[in-house]
Order: structure tokens, then C-alpha cells, then sequence
């Protein structure tokens, strides 16, 4: 079988090439050595070895603060206009492009969201595969969610099988075939393979609110929100109002939220759907494992593993996971 072949040597031809389509994003290692989806000027080569960057690429679509209504007295109420010039998103792992999928299926479904759609339409997803580590749970949440992208990267001797997913990626090819060599062999296997399963079965029923583990678990959790702000599927966002100080103007902002933290579930009159800690941190476990609404049964876990990274108490919802399936089937 031939595949389309890349050389390591002409991986910055290649980047080079990719930044005629677009603003060229990729994970580079800062100073700091933090990896975050950045940038990626000339001459900087990205940090394909990482297997996770702070923040996943739902940043670039769904920004942390942004404006989705206007008024003045004079022009009335406006909707922000979305210019989203090309954004070409590189080094992209499996569990981020199924993030992404998850996401789309949230903000493009029966009501897209204008702003969302726009930037998404904008975006050419280059997906490059990896080798899960310890901290990865990918290949224990099969899902059906997609790994889709316009084209994917898979390590072979010397350089990279490069596929195309999407017309855009058949475009890039043509881009790029100065420097593609069709050789002969076997595409490798590939990482994307824990994603894309139909819906399996899970337990439909609603987790018993009594559990103790849920308190267990609430008495280790700071609420910090940490591990949903750099979840890729976390898309809770809170909607608030400013007016002007000329009083004739006035501006609806969403930002993001965070169901752990006390005030996510509050509403008028100081009143709480989600009082304790332990109910929140279960409402973020129900999320991540059975997810809800149109998408329920669909894990939004896809496993990248960052928010065990960056848990400041150590939290891991996978042992978690290991015993409620215990009191449910044990
Ligand atoms: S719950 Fe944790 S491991 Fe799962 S997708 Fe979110 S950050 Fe990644
Ligand atoms: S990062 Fe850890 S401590 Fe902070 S809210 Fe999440 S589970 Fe709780």
C-alpha cells in the first residue's frame, strides 16, 4: 500500500508551507518549560514530544472573556461581528480532536453558536499521534466521539505517514507535495483508534446521591477549578452585564465557569442548586463519565490526563470511576 511520506528533515518546509494557509498554532515549550499552543514563529520547531500542553486548543474557539451583546443608546443592541481570520492548529494529540468534537457537538448542534462557528470554520486541525503514558485514560474511555482532522500525522522510520481526513486536508496535500514522497509499506497503527466507537453500554441510571465517596473525595477537593479550566471538553461559561458609566451603554460578556466552584450553581436570592462541595464535585464526575442532555451516555472525558497534572491535591477521577462501577455491578 503507498502512503504519503514526510521526511524529518522537511518538517520546516512543511511548517513553512502550512503558514501560506493560515496563522500557524502549535505546542511550543516556553522558558518556563510549560508546552502551550502558541504561536509558532519561524524557526521555532514544536514540541511534538510533549504529550500535553497546559490549556487544550478549546481556548482559540471558545475564548476565556468575550463580548455577545452590545448596546448603546444610539445604535441599540448589537451582536458582536466574528472576523476569524485562518487558524491553522498543529501537533493536534487524539484526545484534543475528540475534545474538539465533543465541543462542536455542544456549539454547532441545532443552534450553533455564532461566534464558535465562525472560528471553527476558520480552523484546520493537523493531528499528530502519540503514545499514551501513565497519565493518559484514553484507552480506558473508548468513546464515540471522533478524532477527526484535515490531516493526521503518524510516526513512521525517518519521518511521518501523513493521511488526509477532509477535503481541506486533500487542499493541503496538493500544497505540500514538493516535499511528500509516496512510499511503499503499512500506515502504522494508529492513535487515534481509542476513539470512534459506537455507544457502548453504560449505566443509564443516575448515580446514588448518598454514595460516600462522593464526600470522600469532595474533603480532598479545593475547589479550585483547576482541572476543569484545562479540561478540553469543559465548556461551562457564565453570562454577565456591565453597563457604562454614561449610563446610555451597556455589555453582555460570557466567560468561562467552573462547576466547582460555589457560585456555579447559584441563582437569584443566594439560592443553590448545588450547596456542597460533594454535590458539585459529583455533578463534575457525572459530566465527565455520563455526560448529559442530547450527549448523555457520551463520556466528555477523552482522557488527555491534564487535570491529574495539574490537580493541586492529587485528585484522579479514575480510581473513582473503578469503585462506583464496583457498587453498581459488585
Ligand atoms: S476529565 Fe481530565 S483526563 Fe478527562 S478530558 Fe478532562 S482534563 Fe482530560
Ligand atoms: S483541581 Fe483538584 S482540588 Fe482543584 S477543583 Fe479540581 S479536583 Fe478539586
Amino acid at each position: 500500500m503507498a502512503i504519503h511520506f514526510i521526511a524529518d528533515h522537511n518538517l520546516e518546509a512543511l511548517l513553512e508551507r502550512l503558514r501560506r494557509y493560515g496563522e500557524l498554532h502549535a505546542p511550543v515549550r516556553g522558558d518556563d518549560g510549560v508546552v502551550r499552543f502558541s504561536l509558532l514563529i519561524p524557526g521555532i520547531i514544536p514540541d511534538l514530544t510533549a504529550l500535553r500542553t497546559l490549556l487544550p486548543p478549546k481556548k482559540y474557539l471558545l475564548h476565556p472573556r468575550e463580548t455577545i451583546l452590545s448596546y448603546t443608546s444610539e445604535a441599540g443592541y448589537q451582536l458582536p461581528v466574528e472576523i476569524s481570520p485562518p487558524l491553522i492548529m498543529f501537533g493536534l494529540h487524539p484526545c484534543d480532536l475528540a475534545g474538539i468534537n465533543y465541543l462542536d457537538r455542544i456549539f454547532l448542534g441545532d443552534e450553533p453558536d455564532p461566534l464558535y462557528a465562525a472560528r471553527r470554520s476558520a480552523t484546520t486541525l493537523i493531528g499528530v499521534a502519540c503514545t499514551p503514558d501513565e497519565l493518559c485514560s484514553c484507552q480506558q474511555i473508548l468513546s464515540p466521539l471522533k478524532a477527526l482532522s484535515d490531516l493526521f500525522l503518524s510516526n513512521v522510520e525517518g519521518g511521518f505517514a501523513v493521511a488526509s481526513g477532509s477535503p481541506r486536508g486533500d487542499e493541503l496535500l496538493e500544497g505540500i507535495k514538493d516535499i511528500l514522497e509516496e512510499q511503499e509499506g503499512d500506515m502504522p497503527e494508529d492513535s487515534r483508534r481509542f476513539f470512534g466507537h459506537a455507544v457502548s453500554e453504560q449505566p443509564r441510571h443516575e448515580l446514588d446521591v448518598t454514595l460516600p465517596e462522593w464526600q470522600e473525595y469532595a474533603d480532598k477537593c479545593l475547589g479550585c477549578g483547576a482541572c476543569s479550566i484545562c479540561c478540553p471538553t469543559c465548556y461551562c461559561f457564565d453570562v454577565l452585564e456591565f453597563s457604562g458609566l454614561d449610563g446610555r451603554s451597556a455589555v453582555r460578556v460570557r466567560q468561562w465557569d467552573n462547576c466547582l466552584f460555589k457560585s456555579h450553581a447559584q441563582v437569584a436570592g443566594g439560592m443553590s442548586f448545588r450547596k456542597d462541595r460533594a454535590e458539585r464535585f459529583r455533578y463534575r464526575y457525572l459530566h465527565k463519565y455520563r455526560s448529559f442532555g442530547t450527549l448523555h451516555g457520551i463520556p466528555s472525558c477523552v482522557g488527555c490526563g491534564r487535570c491529574r497534572v495539574v490537580c493541586p491535591t492529587g485528585i484522579d477521577l479514575r480510581p473513582l470511576a473503578e469503585r462506583l462501577e464496583e457498587v453498581h455491578h459488585g
